[in-house]
């Protein structure tokens, strides 16, 4: 008899239009995980991001009629990261034994939560979902956001390729990420940071159910620099190699500069003028740079990260 209880946190913001089809998928995958005792009980928890139409009534509905629905209203619109987090909190404080992370969209496959907790009952505290192919976003979204995940791991930062927010993550690993003190939140970037046993599983990413994409460009755009910029101090320290890099061709351009001022083929002034601009240049970005090392240590200091988490102890 299994003892899981599985909760599934789904973020809505203005979703009316799917979130009936949702619902009835989600409960079709409980009770299936229930049937086959991979589960205990399974639930489904709406985080309602503070909608303008009628999400939260139909949550309310839907939790009148369904035993399985849960509903939280957030009283303003957070974006999609905080209120997932909102509802992950929730779950973690409840005492979920697991919470598997999903879009109200569909357009993540609901088939691969079964894969997700078998590797749970394995014991992976964290499986993600992984897009195969985006054989339906459009070229420009496939790679901007491949560029995005090439970029965040040549910086440094932790991400699993084509891994977005659905996930299954368990109590321990819940968690741990609810301890991270932080506001700005690239949650697929701290759960890799947490460790932990973990598994990929892979599915095909299908067109939105119904309604419109919540994350137009400019909110896409935010957010990947919100990625970087939370994971990596690198560009900071790129400042330094800039500078570091003018002053070497300023050395070389004064040599160049005093060579012509001593055969003298220049016009007045040319040569003062040409190596202060260069060596004040490097100066400057090399002086930016170093003031920017300090930054990125007080940036890590206020993150006020934890330090590490044990997996084992003998
Ligand atoms: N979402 C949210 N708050 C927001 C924007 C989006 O909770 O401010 C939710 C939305 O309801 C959906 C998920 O975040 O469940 C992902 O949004 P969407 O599907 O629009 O993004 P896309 O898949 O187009 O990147
Ligand atoms: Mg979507």
């Amino acid at each position: 008899m299994s003892t899981t209880n599985l909760i599934i946190v789904v973020p809505c913001y203005n979703e009316e239009e799917v979130l009936r089809e949702t619902t009835v998928q989600l409960s079709s995958v409980l009770s299936e995980l229930e049937k086959t005792d991979s589960i205990n009980t399974g639930q489904i928890l709406y985080v309602d991001d503070g909608s303008h139409d009628t999400t939260w009534e139909l949550i309310e509905q839907f939790s009148q009629k369904n035993n399985r629905v849960k509903g939280l209203k957030l009283a303003h619109n957070v974006g999609h990261q905080q209120a997932l987090w909102a509802g992950l909190e929730w779950a973690s404080s409840h005492s979920y034994s697991a919470a598997v992370s999903i879009d109200a969209d569909l357009q993540d496959d609901v088939e691969a939560i079964k894969e997700m907790v078998a590797y749970f009952n394995q014991g992976k505290d964290i499986v993600y979902g992984v897009r195969k192919e985006r054989k339906t976003d459009t070229f420009f979204k496939k790679h901007t956001a491949q560029l995005f995940y090439k970029l965040m791991s040549g910086l440094g930062g932790e991400v699993v390729y084509n891994h977005a927010d659905f996930r299954l993550m368990s109590l321990r690993a819940l968690k741990s990420l609810i301890v991270h003190p932080e506001r700005n939140l690239f949650l697929r970037g701290m759960v890799c940071s947490i460790g932990y046993p973990s598994a990929c599983v892979y599915y095909d990413r299908k067109e939105r159910f119904a309604g419109e994409s919540k994350y137009p460009l400019s909110k896409m755009l935010n957010f990947a620099l919100d990625g970087i910029t939370s994971f990596s101090v690198k560009p900071l320290r790129l400042i330094t190699s800039f500078g570091l890099f003018f002053i070497l061709i300023a050395i070389v351009i004064i040599g160049y500069a005093l060579h012509s001022f001593i055969i003298g083929h220049v016009i007045p002034g040319w040569t003062s003028l040409l190596i202060s601009m260069w060596l004040i240049g490097g100066t400057l970005l090399t002086a930016l740079g170093i003031i920017g090392e300090y930054i990125g240590k007080i940036y890590k200091e206020v993150k006020r990260r934890p330090r590490y988490f044990v997996e084992k102890e003998v």
